[in-house]
């Protein structure tokens, strides 16, 4: 069977054991009260393991001020991915003719426009315009969760167009901000271990547009600027990131203005893919948690 065979299979078993509900959209679905009780006891999970650390918990919508999104380059890296969100601001007149548009089916796009805000794409995209100026001696250290949304249509269930990322997010010295990315990344595979999950390290890259974009690819492989823990979940060949490693080095401390010693601040953010944990669950211990091996219920229901 094709990775993309076995994907579309694990789909439809989701979909035909209720855990996700289809939405007539690929990669948007609704989720049952048991795959909610798996994010929350894995987002519990975190959380405990993070508890020393002593990180500033913030909870932003799932939406963030364009102006601050287009100030992040992401319109011109990843503009395939990008939510914006439009409606309507006009007058009587208009308004007689988009409802004409709608009735008669005729494209009624040309009467929307864009607002102010977009769909967050990476859950500590809306932190980093909030932290412009001179950073705490020492850095911050930030615990950010939030829906994300990116436009990747999939039948592959583990590739949504709207799911959520838990992040610890650092800014700070860039020694303390590796060591920050450096502890995670053993954490983080300690955690899958005790799950009972298979995963391994991957130097990895973001889905950058065209030709910059495998410049800019072999570039942050080259620097080793993203690590992934990957799970197989609908293919050993390609197995899915459940965990994200990013190292920005001065990137967001530059384009913000986030300063410590009056430096830019190098940051990093550590994402789990809420979702993708819970398929990765799911996959390898069965559908219903009751059933799941002790250890693995001992850490998640403790
Ligand atoms: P991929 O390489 O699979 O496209 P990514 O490199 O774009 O993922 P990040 O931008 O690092 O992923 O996002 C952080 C985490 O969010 C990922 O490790 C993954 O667990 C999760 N994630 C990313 N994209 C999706 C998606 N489309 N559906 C579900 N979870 C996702
Ligand atoms: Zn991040």
């Amino acid at each position: 069977m094709s990775s993309s065979e076995s994907a579309e299979k694990f789909r439809h078993e989701l979909l035909a054991s209720g855990l996700l509900v289809d939405c007539g959209v690929p990669g948007i679905y609704g989720r049952s009260a048991v795959f909610e009780e798996v994010i929350a006891r894995f987002d519990a999970y975190v959380s405990g393991v993070g508890a020393a650390d002593g990180a500033t918990s913030l909870r932003f919508p799932p939406v963030l001020s364009r102006a601050a999104f287009e100030q992040s380059g992401y319109l011109k890296n990843m503009p395939q991915l990008a939510g914006m969100v439009q409606s309507f601001s006009g007058e009587q007149a208009d308004h007689v003719a988009l409802i004409h548009d709608l009735e008669t089916g005729a494209d009624y796009r040309p009467r929307l426009g864009m607002t102010d805000v977009v769909l967050t794409p990476a859950a500590c995209y809306p932190l980093y315009p909030t932290q412009t100026g001179e950073l705490a001696a020492g850095g911050r250290l930030f615990d950010i969760y939030s829906y994300c949304f990116r436009h990747e249509p999939s039948l592959d269930p583990a590739r949504m167009q709207s799911f959520r990322m838990r992040e610890y997010v650092r800014l700070g010295a860039p020694e303390d901000v590796c060591a920050f990315r450096a502890r995670w990344l053993e954490r983080g595979q300690r955690m899958l271990a005790e799950l009972e999950l298979d995963a391994h390290v991957a130097l990895a890259n973001d889905p950058f547009f065209g030709r910059t974009g495998r410049m800019l690819a072999a570039n942050q492989r080259e620097q080793e600027l993203k690590y992934e823990l990957v799970i197989p979940i609908t293919s050993t060949e390609q197995p899915t990131a459940v965990m994200s490693f990013n190292y920005h080095q001065e990137l967001f401390g530059k384009l913000y203005e986030i300063r410590l010693d009056r430096e830019p601040a190098h940051t990093a953010c550590v994402g789990f893919g809420m979702e993708r944990i819970a398929l990765a669950l799911f996959k390898k211990h069965g559908f219903e948690p009751q059933s799941w091996p002790r250890a693995v219920r001992e850490q998640l229901w403790p």
